[in-house]
């Protein structure tokens, strides 16, 4: 049996440690996990009466295209249902877009340190991927421009960007997007915009008025909470809609994620109050990051990536050993970094905390 020679080199995905595990492991009572930009609030709390509704349905096929919730996003939203697409969780819609725009030989263009789910799903699609260094951690657009040629198909921007948390305003994205072919597909990925109420943030919703070829992707499972159902959505014009929906499965999101995506839409007091705990959350962070002299990107989404200048593998095991879980930069191109994800106030307390005592410790051990 041979595999696609283009898959042979892909790693399979290594997700963070489970909390349990940790728990076991070092034998502690209690492990913070902030480590996958999960919501420490959880999610709303009508969600579990929204699953426990559809229980019923179980041995039903969900509505494959989503009716009910394309009209209440499309509501909320202020955009046509036919611009409209989910996907299991925003990560499905990113392999649907290099499944529907990709052909071996054809080239990508992203980021060099970026969300790594383009490169891999454009890999298996045997695009060349073209990956364009960061500029103090953020997309450096003009040199992405500079890379678009005639094979050039999508072009990714992470915006904010995972891992560094950065973001590219509103008048920098519509540059770009004035001067790329407008053959070329611009996926803005969105996964975190509920969490920015900065005046510079692209108004992404209204640069799709005027540019078809943007595609702009959110997601149910960051300030929504809800992770665990696998639901996210693509928003653009109807015929790229159309064209992912061309190579959709029939079933691709459940009942219980339609259901629970469509209550917590309307529980807008929750991410309200989500938002507000991140600021403070961010507002805490970087001023004790500052007060530890420790460089750290702007951050705005609910993650930071601190410098913690030394090397990240040696952080992260130590804190994990004293129960706290976050993404160690070695994995992320940034070997003296890691990105922590906001907690609430307490973990965000601990997890300072317990920072001070590993970097003391690590001084003493490396004299
Ligand atoms: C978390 C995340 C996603 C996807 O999350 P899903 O759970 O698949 O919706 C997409 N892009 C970025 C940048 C993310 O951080």
């Amino acid at each position: 049996m041979n595999p696609k020679s283009n898959i042979v080199h892909l790693p399979v995905y290594q997700p963070g440690k489970p909390i349990e595990e940790v728990k076991k492991e070092f034998g502690l009572e209690e492990v913070i996990k902030l480590a996958s930009n999960e919501n420490p609030f959880g999610c709303s709390p009508h969600i579990k009466q929204a699953i426990i509704s559809e229980i019923e349905n179980t041995s039903l096929y969900p509505d494959g295209a989503a009716t009910d919730l394309t009209n209440r996003l499309s509501e909320h939203l202020g955009v046509e249902p036919n611009q409209i697409i989910f996907g299991a969780g925003s990560d499905e819609v990113i392999l649907m877009l290099a499944r529907a725009y990709l052909v071996a030989g054809d080239e990508t263009i992203m980021a060099s340190h970026t969300f790594p789910q383009y490169k891999h799903n454009a890999e298996i699609e045997g695009a060349v991927c073209v990956e364009v260094p960061l500029k103090d951690g953020t997309h450096d657009l003009d040199a992405m421009l500079a890379k678009v040629n005639e094979r050039t198909k999508i072009v990714w921007i992470c915006n904010p960007n995972n891992p560094t948390g950065t973001i590219v305003s509103h008048a920098q994205v519509e540059q770009f997007l004035k001067k790329i072919p407008s053959q070329v597909l611009v996926v803005l990925d969105e996964a975190y915009a509920e969490y920015i109420d900065t005046e510079e943030y692209p108004a992404s919703l209204e640069l799709l008025k005027q540019y078809k070829n943007l595609v702009v992707l959110r997601t149910f499972s960051k300030i929504y909470g809800l992770a665990s159902l696998r639901i996210g959505y693509g928003i653009g014009h109807p015929d790229v809609i159309h064209t992912i929906n061309q190579v959709r499965e029939p079933f691709n999101t459940t009942r219980y994620a339609q259901k629970a995506a469509g209550v917590a839409l309307q529980d807008q007091s929750f991410i309200s109050y989500c938002r507000e705990e991140n600021a403070k959350g961010i507002a805490y962070l970087t001023g004790e990051f500052k007060r530890l002299g420790l460089p750290f990107f702007p951050a705005y989404g609910n993650f930071i990536m601190v410098d913690l200048q030394k090397p990240a593998p040696l952080v992260f095991n130590a804190l994990l050993s004293k129960g706290i879980i976050v993404r160690g930069g070695h994995s992320l191109g940034f070997p003296t970094s890691i990105r922590v994800t906001v907690g609430s106030d307490k973990q965000n307390e601990k997890f300072i905390h317990t920072l001070e005592q590993v970097l003391e410790e690590i001084v003493v051990e490396t004299n």
